[in-house]
C-alpha cells in the first residue's frame, strides 16, 4: 500500500504509523461529562468502506496526515496535513475510482 503524503510523494506503507481514528473528538478538558470522556477514549468506529484516520509519516518527514482510506480496498483515496499552513491534497478524482 502506497500513501502519497502530500510533502514527500508517494511512500510505502512501512514508512508511517497508524495513529487512530480521524473521527473523534476531543472533549473540552475541563469538562466532566463522563460519557463524553469514556466515547472519546474507548469508543472506535470500525465501518467497512471509506475511514477517516490519521496517520504519522513516521519514516519520514514525521507529519501527522489525515488519511481517508477504504477498509474493503485499502484504496487511499486522501491525503491531507491535518493542521496548518500547509495546503496540498493528494487526492484521486471521482472519475479515477473504478
Ligand atoms: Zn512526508
Amino acid at each position: 500500500m502506497l500513501i502519497t503524503c502530500p510533502y514527500c510523494g508517494p511512500r510505502d506503507v512501512i514508512e508511517f504509523t497508524y495513529q487512530g481514528d480521524g473521527n473523534r473528538e476531543r472533549p473540552d478538558p475541563a469538562s466532566q461529562n463522563f460519557e463524553a470522556w469514556n466515547a472519546y477514549v474507548y469508543d472506535r468506529l470500525n465501518p467497512a468502506g471509506d475511514h477517516n484516520e490519521i496517520w504519522q509519516h513516521s519514516g519520514g518527514c514525521r507529519a501527522h496526515l489525515r488519511v481517508v482510506r477504504n477498509t474493503l480496498t485499502h484504496e487511499i483515496l486522501s491525503v491531507a496535513f491535518v493542521r496548518g499552513a500547509h495546503t496540498s491534497t493528494a487526492r484521486r478524482k471521482a472519475e479515477d475510482r473504478s
